[in-house]
């Protein structure tokens, strides 16, 4: 059906958008302007620590020099922890979660084994608490809520129709439990990235997401999550990631030069935008090919 296409781009303003970030806003916009669809600008502020107004005006005013334009409002992930918040009781009340004490220093003295780019799998240090000591802690410590992976499977029967199409990579099985036992709810916001991204894509009726390979692992988490809340499952594309000239990837961390200081540098937004989408970047950057 003509027109039915979503895609979005969701940056978290906790810093200035770089070239990576244009690279992967193209390509998303590009899709739906293609297919006559719709793309979704989102602002995942769950982070009210790390989140910043000033930022979330880099990302209209950077999006808007490159020439792109989104359909309706953005939308603030901010403002739908009401919602994020029944996802996760629902989740709860299917006895599928455990609230989690640890620190992060507790995890990483546990010997946790490290697992890619998400850290430590969680080692179920909480997830092994008797009733009564998780019930007096629950009422006096901090807690995370961690989805306990092995039941969530057992739950939706098995990781067997748990697959995701993917543009580039074909069909993925997916393999929640290399992930264990995630955050769904962070100590200080009442839901994580996994948690809020998953709700948010179905709710804003996103069918092709189009982001980068170093969200792809986290798409097995996802899908679990969309089973588990009856979601509907979108495409994916997960795009090779634009880095520097000696192929390390952008972070705001790293001091990638940011967008802004690009056009103040006398870039030409549109110019920009038309060079990725040739595959062509300026000095100092390289695109890989899918
Ligand atoms: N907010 C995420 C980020 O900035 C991206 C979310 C997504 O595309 O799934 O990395």
């Amino acid at each position: 059906m003509p027109g039915s296409l979503v895609t979005r781009f969701a940056p978290s303003p906790t810093g200035a958008l770089h070239l990576g970030h244009a690279f992967s806003a193209i390509q998303a916009h590009d899709r739906a302007r293609r297919a006559g669809g719709t793309f979704l600008l989102r602002i995942e502020d769950i982070d009210g620590t790390r989140s910043r107004p000033e930022h979330v005006q880099g990302i209209f005013d950077d999006l808007a020099t490159l020439g792109l334009t989104w359909d309706g409002a953005a939308s603030f992930q901010s403002a739908r922890l009401a919602v994020y918040e029944q996802s996760l009781s629902r989740l709860r009340d299917k006895g599928l979660l455990y609230p989690c004490f640890c620190t992060r220093a507790d995890i990483a003295a546990s010997g946790a084994a490290p697992h890619g780019s998400a850290g430590a799998v969680y080692p179920g240090t909480c997830r092994m608490l008797d009733p009564a000591t998780r019930r007096a802690r629950l009422a006096a410590e901090p807690h995370a809520w961690r989805i306990d992976m092995a039941r969530a499977v057992a739950a939706i029967g098995g990781t067997g129709g748990l697959a995701w199409h993917d543009e580039l990579a074909g069909v993925v099985q997916a393999d929640p439990l290399a992930h264990g036992d995630v955050v769904l709810a962070r100590k200080d916001a009442p839901a994580s990235y996994h948690l809020a991204v998953t709700v948010d894509d179905a709710a804003q009726g996103v069918t092709h997401i189009v982001r980068g390979v170093d969200l792809f692992e986290a798409t097995h988490v996802h899908r679990v999550l969309q089973a588990l809340l009856d979601l509907p499952v979108p495409l994916y594309r997960h795009h090779a990631l634009l880095t520097d000239a000696a192929g390390n990837r952008l972070a705001k961390r790293n001091g990638a030069p940011t967008l802004a200081s690009l056009y103040a540098a006398g870039q030409d937004g549109p110019a920009l935008a038309d060079m990725l989408r040739r595959g062509q970047t300026p000095p100092g950057f390289a695109l890989p090919r899918d």
